[in-house]
């Protein structure tokens, strides 16, 4: 099997084609402050409306409880897409069903439908097959074949995502193949000096893809809030910082792990200590043998690397050939504590070769800190799902779809 793409639809001239796409933006109340999967989708549609398409884009947003909830309604992904697509935009609020269908009656070649937040109905991320298969032939009513090209939820068994796929002629859109084409590219003889760079919150999230990378890469850069059970791992204090004290043993095994493959492990010397989780909080630049040595001792946290390590990890990444980076260096929303993950974002647009960008807030935060897409390799617009992949797992929503 190979994945199935577009062409492999035949002609769609007139058709209704149903597109799953990944919109899930963060929105501050009703605004979208990063518009990137929204930007990212559109190459899709363009695709669908150079065949004569008339498409129904279905989407998840948020963590909704199975239930409408206006919070998470889509409708300002509609609003924004209005801006950006040069066809109609017509908004339904509904997931499913006869609204769906009469809709896409007005719809001409290159008009989209957005249908309401999938999520909305418990059905789409139901345990039971069973369930979601019920729910997958109801969205499929609506359309004559089907796109899947959410790339951020392929890692996901949900209805929209796998039986959608299995209920009517589908293939996968221009996204997926562009994700795919770089994650091969990192995992199939990437030019060396291949260096990782991970950060974020949740240790435990990344010990796969740490596993999976020790064997294949030369260097792993590690910071954010992570980087504190590694420290902890090799005897230091790190005062209230983020700490998954559960975690410690496994992360020893890697660092041993890492001496034994030959593997560079790069760690902050130096790190940002804050009196408190704040915007304004006091902060004073620490050691990492003496992280409890300021004012607040014991009760400060780690916020950022500091500015010796923000330059050391800089240089290291402008001097690598191949680059994979996932997970803020700090806690990058507040600006006193940005200057690390804004370091390794410049490191990657210095170096020459691949450098790419993977997961939701490490996109999010290239562009608050004023970096172009354009300045960067790739920018993945699925964290997990671009994690599960590297770690070698089957990915449901690919599966669906040919791949492998
Ligand atoms: P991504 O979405 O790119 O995969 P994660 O979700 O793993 O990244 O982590 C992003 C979050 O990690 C951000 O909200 C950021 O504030 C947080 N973070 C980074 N460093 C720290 C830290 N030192 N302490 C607490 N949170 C941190
Ligand atoms: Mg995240």
């Amino acid at each position: 099997m190979a994945l199935r793409t577009l062409d492999s639809l035949g002609p769609l001239a007139g058709k209704t084609v149903g597109v799953r796409l990944d919109l899930n933006v963060p929105l501050d109340g009703e605004t979208i402050t990063d518009d990137g999967r929204i930007r990212a989708a559109l190459p899709t549609l363009a695709a669908l409306a150079e065949k004569g398409a008339k498409m129904v884009v279905w989407s998840h947003l948020g963590r909704p409880d199975g239930a409408p909830d206006p919070r998470y309604s889509v409708q300002p992904v509609a609003a924004r897409l209005t801006e950006l697509w040069p066809h109609n935009v017509v908004f339904v609020d509904h997931t499913s069903g006869a609204a769906i269908t009469n809709a896409t009656g007005i719809l001409e070649p290159g008009d989209v439908l957005l249908a309401e937040n999938l999520r909305f109905d418990p059905r789409e991320t139901s345990k039971d097959p069973t369930e979601r298969a019920a729910f997958a032939a109801e969205l499929a009513a609506s359309v004559d074949a089907f796109v899947s090209d959410g790339f951020g939820v392929v890692h996901r068994a949900q209805a929209s995502v796998v039986e959608l796929a299995e209920a009517v002629p589908s293939a996968s859109g221009p996204l997926i193949a562009a994700e795919l084409d770089v994650l091969t590219r990192l995992t199939a003889d990437p030019a060396r000096p291949y260096t990782v760079v991970l950060g974020g919150s949740k240790v435990s999230d990344k010990l796969g893809v740490i596993d999976a990378l020790l064997p294949v890469v030369d260097r792993l850069v590690i910071g954010g809030g992570m980087v504190f059970t590694v420290l902890a791992a090799q005897g230091h204090q790190v005062g209230s910082s983020l700490l998954e004290a559960d975690q410690i043993d496994t992360v020893k095994g890697y660092l041993a792990d890492a001496k034994e493959r030959g593997v560079e492990l790069i760690l902050p010397t130096d790190i940002v200590m804050a009196e408190s989780f704040a915007a304004d909080a006091p902060s004073v630049v620490l050691p990492i043998d003496s992280l409890e040595t300021g004012p607040a001792g014991a009760s400060a946290l780690g916020l950022d690397i500091g500015p010796e390590s923000a330059e050391a990890f800089r240089r290291v990444i402008a001097a690598s050939a191949t680059v994979f980076w996932n997970g803020p260096m700090g806690v990058f929303e507040f600006d006193a504590f940005s200057h690390g993950t804004r370091a390794v974002a410049q490191g990657l647009t210095e170096m020459r070769g691949l450098s790419v960008v993977g997961g939701g807030d490490s996109a999010a935060a290239v562009r608050r800190l004023g970096f172009a897409d354009e300045q960067f390799g790739h920018i993945s617009t699925g964290g997990g799902a671009s994690l599960e992949f590297l770690e070698g797992k089957a990915l449901p929503g690919l599966e669906a779809v040919g791949w492998p």
